[in-house]
């Protein structure tokens, strides 16, 4: 049990992009203390041996032999952990830098939900073959959407280039075809962020089961019960509107349900402390402030997705935006929070991402604030720390930029 899992995590972290060959020396982790994501407590002095980029050996260092042509990391003062997995990332919006950030951020594989699929295909390729380094890639391709929004998305103008990105489906003769080119195309899932109508909604997922594919959609598409119906099998963001109006007795019935069909939250946290709650004017000093010296993890960032982010920021200084802001989502986060605490003590798969491409989320790096924040939030009476959201985060892992 412990091993292969161990094996994946490190393999990702040693091999990904270098593409293991036969000729490939050994390598050595040696007196590091290893903790192997199974819940057992840290082990200290151990030695990790990988041989062709699989684990051979993981023991007590003062009883493991290196062989002496293995390239030796000395891990003395150091934690071993397995590779992280981001869990919603929108790679094509990152851009290609954004990848050496993951890795740099111990996130060996990502989740991508949505975006231009030629592109992030031609980087998973790339990875695979040992041309470019990144993390491993599971992607939805284009993302699902009510026709209607993406007229208006058009409409409005935006960096994005709409129709790589998105795909209107109208109906169930819509969702049949869409789902069945994705499918040959070789996406992972299917991702679906708005539906025209509850029988578009029903139409992609049942597609999506036919394609044998998993299918994941935003928490505010469809109710709770609908997505139950639907065997929808992850809710991105929190659930929409929180589940705050139903009774106590509802609410328990309701994630048992989640529960017991397996269904996974990624809640997204880290949006609400690190973009949502944070003031615009904050926000815009950060995109601008090219040296980095508010934040130092800008300086890696790809131009386009600060495009993408000054656009978002430009949206957020308008007036309704900023009323909206005020009025309304210190109510909605405090709701979101709760659900999460109910569904964390319930058992419901909650699961750490990003969402990166949202303003002020950085490739690799937020991950970790994802983390502790679920950490946190699992706290009893935990609340929003307000010091959080102005903090400016320090750069623990050196980040190598990528290809
Ligand atoms: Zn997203």
């Amino acid at each position: 049990m412990f091993l292969p899992r161990l094996a994946l995590a490190i393999a990702s972290a040693l091999v990904v992009g270098s593409a293991a060959s036969a000729q490939e020396p050994a390598r050595a982790i040696t007196n590091v203390t290893l903790i192997d994501g199974t819940g057992a407590p840290a082990r200290e002095r151990m030695t990790v041996l990988v041989v062709e980029g699989t684990i051979a050996v993981v023991a007590p260092a003062a009883q493991t032999s290196v062989p002496p042509a293995a390239h030796v990391v000395e891990g003395t003062g150091k934690f071993l952990i397995p590779g992280l997995w981001d869990m919603h990332v929108h790679l094509a919006k990152a851009g290609a830098s954004s990848l050496g950030l993951f890795l740099a951020n111990g996130v060996t594989s990502v989740r991508d939900l949505g975006g231009d699929f030629a592109l992030v295909q031609q980087w998973r390729s790339e990875i695979a073959a040992g041309q470019r380094l990144g993390p491993r890639i599971r992607t939805a391709g284009p993302i699902l959407e009510d026709p209607a929004r993406v007229r208006r998305l058009k409409a409005r103008g935006t960096v994005e280039p709409v129709d790589r990105f998105r795909v209107p489906v109208t109906d169930s003769a819509d969702a049949d075809r869409v789902v069945d080119s994705l499918a040959r195309l070789g996406v992972d899932f299917i991702k679906a962020r708005t539906a025209a109508s509850p029988e578009s909604y029903r139409a992609i997922a049942a597609a999506a089961r036919r394609a044998g594919l998993a299918f994941a959609a935003h928490g505010d598409i469809v109710p709770p019960e609908e997505m139950l119906r639907a065997r929808q099998g992850s809710i991105e963001h929190a659930l929409y509107p929180p589940l705050a109006r139903r009774d106590a007795r509802a609410r328990a019935q309701l994630i048992r349900h989640l529960v017991e069909a397996r269904v996974a939250v990624v809640p997204t946290m880290v949006n609400y402390y690190e973009w949502l709650l944070v003031s615009p004017a904050r926000a815009r000093r950060i995109v601008e402030d090219s040296a980095g010296h508010l934040d130092p993890r800008r300086r890696y960032l790809s131009g386009y997705l600060l495009d993408d982010w000054r656009e978002q920021v430009e949206e957020r200084g308008r007036v309704k935006d900023a009323l909206i802001r005020r009025l309304y989502l210190p109510r909605a986060y405090r709701g979101v929070l709760r659900d999460l605490q109910e569904m964390q003590r319930a058992g419901i798969r909650i699961l750490p991402g990003t969402d990166v491409a949202v303003a002020l989320m950085y490739p690799g790096f937020s991950l970790r604030d994802e983390l502790a924040v679920l950490l946190e939030a699992s706290a009893a009476g935990f609340q929003l720390p307000a010091a959080r959201c102005q903090r400016t985060p320090g750069v623990a892992v050196p980040p190598t930029p990528g290809p």
